[in-house]
């Protein structure tokens, strides 16, 4: 990592979503209407949402994405920036609306999701490379797979000319990606996302890390870390291996640990953290947002970590 700056700089490049969330008792048959009794907007997107998790941790941090030129995306910006985001990497497009998910909850728990990327999708090359300077300057670059590829790609190369760390979080899986074709400092991805990248057993890591360290080499990632829910979170690269437990809580909603993991993991890595405190601090932090509803809303700031981390050692 290069000489650091007071604070640290964080740049997250990727998406963000309104996620409109209508209780019902029971999911609609096709065709039928039905009248929800309750209707809830919250903001995520896992751009947003891994901003929101790094900068709780205390980094300096921009989000580059796109929302649309409506009152919901200005709603989205404004709301960052009193998290203490830096937007000025957030264009706003015309051409289509604020990516948003329709989600349908019933009595039971069960939902079903229609996401829509809307501007997310026209988070173009042209729109990275004239935020280029906020990549060129920042300590670490975090991003997702909810963006277009060839932005993708484009953030990958222009980090790795300027000698910034990429971490990439490769969900939802994108089937195209080019994996081998550019240099990857860390990949975080959970035990489904890894199995399908690595085509690799996750419950032979130990087993066979020669295996395992083949296909990181084949796929140019230094760094693997996998995530597992309520189980340890695995840690492999070319020379080390190791596990760092999870944090023990009784989980009410899931929804966004994978993402305040992911924040919380580039915002230790920037302030120079070593890499399995890091892993450390990322698990305190996810486990800590499974114990509130929401994405954005259960994420935890730096001094909830600091505390579950004193808890646990
Ligand atoms: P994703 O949500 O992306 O599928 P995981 O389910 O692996 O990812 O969760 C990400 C991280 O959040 C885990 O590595 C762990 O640190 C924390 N976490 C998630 N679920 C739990 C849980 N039930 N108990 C403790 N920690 C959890």
């Amino acid at each position: 990592m290069r000489e650091r700056s007071n604070k640290p700089k964080v740049v997250v490049i990727g998406s963000l979503n309104l996620d409109y969330i209508a209780g019902v008792e029971r999911l609609p048959a096709p065709g039928e209407t039905l009248t929800a009794y309750s209707l809830l907007r919250r903001f995520g997107g896992k751009g947003a949402n891994q901003a929101v998790a790094a900068a709780r941790q205390g980094a300096s941090v921009a989000l580059i994405g796109c929302v649309g030129a409506d009152k919901e995306g200005e709603a989205y910006c404004e709301r960052l920036r009193l998290e203490g985001i830096d937007t000025v990497g957030i264009s706003s497009t015309s051409k289509a609306l604020t990516g948003t998910a329709l989600i349908a909850v019933d009595r039971r728990a069960e939902n079903t999701i229609i996401v829509a990327a809307g501007a997310n999708r026209e988070l173009r090359t042209a729109e990275i490379r004239r935020h280029s300077l906020l990549l060129d300057s920042a300590d670490i670059a975090l991003l997702q797979f909810e963006i277009p590829l060839t932005s993708i790609l484009e953030v990958i190369r222009l980090a790795n000319s300027s000698r910034v760390p990429v971490v990439l979080n490769p969900s939802p899986l994108l089937s195209d990606f080019p994996w081998g074709k550019c240099p990857l400092d860390t990949v975080i991805a959970n035990a489904g996302e890894a199995t399908a990248i690595f085509n690799q057993s996750i419950a032979q890591v130990q087993a066979d890390l020669a295996g395992w360290r083949r296909a990181l080499a084949d796929k140019r990632v230094d760094c693997l870390v996998i995530t597992r829910g309520a189980e340890s979170t695995l840690c492999l690269s070319k020379d080390d291996y190791f596990e760092v437990p999870a944090l023990k809580v009784k989980p009410l909603d899931t929804v966004g640990a994978g993402d305040a993991f992911a924040g919380t993991f580039v915002a230790c890595r920037a302030r120079g953290v070593e890499l399995r405190k890091a892993i450390r601090y990322a698990n305190c932090s996810g486990a800590l947002a499974t114990l509130k509803a929401g994405a954005q809303e259960s994420i935890p700031n730096r001094r909830a970590t600091e505390r579950a981390m004193r808890g646990n050692s």
